[in-house]
């Protein structure tokens, strides 16, 4: 019997990404290339998420206060929906959060955080993190984002990030 807990992500989808888990050798691509996808499987069903590391070219960071739970200062990020692979997920995140397009992108953390809630009940995030290249102007999704803007390395510090993006900016040697 397969039991699933809070499955919104019902046809979640496993994408076959080749990539390293460092940083080495991870190629730019371009967000127009077709992308590939294998069958679902049900019991592989959970969270997916993406979040996106958007950077300046003056050494900004962009993020947003969030106005759902978790609370708190973060990238751009959110659930991989059903049928979406991740990189569909970060280009719909970004436009909803933020109005910027996406332009390239890169993956630059693939792991499970298994102490990262959401408000649909789920402790664990399978995560997805690219950096990202951006055009356009900030036009944020009231109903999701508080506040939204570029924070130098400083201001981070002194903001109240939320507890996996706190983690982000520490694993990738940011903070
Ligand atoms: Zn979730």
């Amino acid at each position: 019997m397969i039991f699933l807990l809070c499955c919104d992500q019902d046809a979640a989808t496993d994408i076959r990404l080749q990539f390293d888990q460092a940083f080495a050798n991870v190629l730019w691509h371009d967000s127009g290339q077709n992308l590939t996808k294998n069958n679902f499987k049900m019991q592989e069903v959970k969270h997916k998420s993406v979040g996106a590391i958007i950077r300046s070219g003056d050494g900004k960071y962009f993020l947003i206060e969030r106005n759902t739970q978790p609370f708190g200062f973060a990238g751009i990020a959110g659930h991989i929906d059903p049928g979406e692979i991740p990189e569909q997920a970060l280009k719909r995140e970004i436009k909803e959060e933020s109005g910027f397009n996406l332009l390239e992108y890169k993956l630059v953390v693939q792991k499970f955080i298994a102490w990262n809630w959401c408000n649909k009940g789920v402790t664990g995030h399978d995560w997805y993190l690219f950096e990202c290249r951006i055009s356009g102007k900030i036009t944020p999704a009231p109903r999701e984002v508080k506040s939204s803007g570029w924070y130098s390395l400083a201001e981070i510090q002194n903001l109240r990030l939320e507890p996996v993006w706190e983690y982000w900016f520490k694993e990738l040697g940011i903070l």
